[in-house]
């Protein structure tokens, strides 16, 4: 635009200000300008970039009402509404959801305040006080936060601590569980926990509250049956060692004479097979003395049969007393008796012969106020002088009725001696 037009377009400007009685402030006279330099204005520069703001201005706003614009003063008021209802106004109304949500709720009403604040004079927000308080804010939130995070860290380890106590294996192992699950559960119900660990962990400390107890009925009810087995079990034992013992003692008296407590003739039986087995293989040599009774008949027919048991009694238990720990006194039947003797040299069985011949002819028997001597008959024979066992046992039963014929009260040994 040339000089001499322009000048003309601000005459023009100012004479219809004047004529229409408007001051010419800086507002009015770039509105008058507007209208007076009409088309002409795209050939000034400020139009030019007036008219690219507002074209950017339409484009912000999305909208296809396109605003009268002819001023930069338009422009602006145009581009204080594109911002109050744009980014602004949609920060504040979202305000107290970006700063609010926190784990500590201690700072809520603080938030709100201050969102209630910039919400009433929204044009004050990006001063520097409201910046500074919103920095304060937010440091504070942090802190709170954070303090809360190391309580609820601590709270879950005092849990997470008392049941790893809980499943110690030396607790389940040692005899007093019970009393520390007891420990356990008052541990539990008197543990603190912070005010900030309440929603969460209070649900979860109950659950473990109501696990213990479960458990600890769980124990005492196993310990009760325990302690029960245990009685129980106790009493089965002592059962079991009477019926022991009662075997033991039926064991015995399966090989015993009931009368007079010495070997009957099953025992006798067994050994003599084991002795003849020794004899085979280690030539462990065994004599065999057959014992009678002399003129036993008399006693019981003269003093009764209990003074005959009692006599009997005495008699065996003078033999047995006399014999040898390995050797073995047997009652064969009625007045009858064979001593198993072992030995080395023969010798060794005549002085035992000659021991229980003086032994018993010395002794007085005594029945009541009755006192009796004891005269007996024997025949020894040695198994070394026989074919085996039975024959042995026959030498000696008749070596005993040649003592019986040829007199009595005498033994009478294989080899001839006669004592
Ligand atoms: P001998 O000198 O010939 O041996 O005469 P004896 O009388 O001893 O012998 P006999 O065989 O004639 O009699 C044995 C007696 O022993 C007969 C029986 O009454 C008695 N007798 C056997 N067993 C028992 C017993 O268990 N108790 C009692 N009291 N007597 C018994
Ligand atoms: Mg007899
Ligand atoms: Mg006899």
């Amino acid at each position: 635009m040339d000089k001499e037009k322009l000048v003309g377009i601000i005459k023009s400007t100012l004479t219809t200000l004047k004529k229409k009685n408007i001051h010419a402030t800086p507002i009015n006279y770039a509105k008058e300008f507007s209208r007076q330099a009409g088309e002409y204005k795209k050939e000034l520069k400020e139009y030019k970039e007036l008219e690219y703001l507002i074209e950017e201005l339409i484009h912000q706003q999305n909208n296809n009402k396109h605003p009268k614009i002819d001023t930069y003063y338009e422009l602006v008021r145009e581009y204080k509404k594109l911002y109050k209802t744009n980014n602004l106004e949609i920060l504040i109304n979202n305000l107290e959801e970006i700063i609010a949500p926190s784990i500590n709720h201690e700072i809520d009403s603080s938030i709100e305040k201050f969102v209630k604040s910039v919400k009433t004079k929204p044009s004050q927000f990006l001063s520097e006080k409201k910046i500074e308080e919103l920095k304060a804010l937010a440091q504070e939130r942090i802190e709170l936060d954070r303090e809360v995070i190391k309580e609820k860290t601590s709270d879950i380890i005092k849990l997470t601590n008392l049941m790893g106590k809980y499943f110690d294996r030396s607790l389940i192992q040692s005899g007093n569980s019970l009393d520390e699950v007891n420990n356990i559960k008052q541990e539990l119900d008197e543990l603190e926990l912070s005010a900030t660990s309440k929603r969460e962990l209070i649900r979860l400390q109950n659950k473990l509250v109501d696990t213990v107890y479960a458990l600890g009925n769980n124990l005492k009810s196993s310990q009760e049956e325990l302690i029960e087995n245990k009685s129980r079990f106790g009493e089965m034992q002592s059962r079991i060692i009477k019926l022991q013992e009662e075997l033991n003692s039926v064991r015995k008296e399966k090989f015993m004479d009931f009368l007079t407590g010495v070997h009957n003739r099953r025992a006798f039986d067994v050994e003599i097979e084991k002795l003849e087995t020794q004899f085979k293989i280690f030539g462990n040599k065994y004599a065999i003395l057959f014992i009678d009774i002399d003129y036993f008949k008399k006693i019981n027919d003269q003093y009764g049969h209990e003074c005959g048991d009692t006599i009997l009694r005495t008699f065996a238990n003078l033999l047995n007393a006399l014999t040898r720990e390995g050797d073995m006194i047997v009652r064969y039947g009625g007045e009858e008796f064979i001593a198993l003797i072992k030995y080395e040299e023969q010798v060794e069985v005549e002085k035992y012969a000659r021991r229980i011949k003086k032994t018993i002819e010395e002794n007085n028997f005594v029945y009541k106020d009755l006192k009796f001597k004891i005269k007996f008959s024997a025949g020894v024979a040695y198994r070394e002088n026989n074919v085996n066992n039975i024959d042995t046992v026959n030498a000696a039963d008749s070596l005993m009725y040649k003592a019986k014929r040829t007199g009595r009260e005498q033994i009478i040994f294989e080899n001839g001696l006669i004592i």
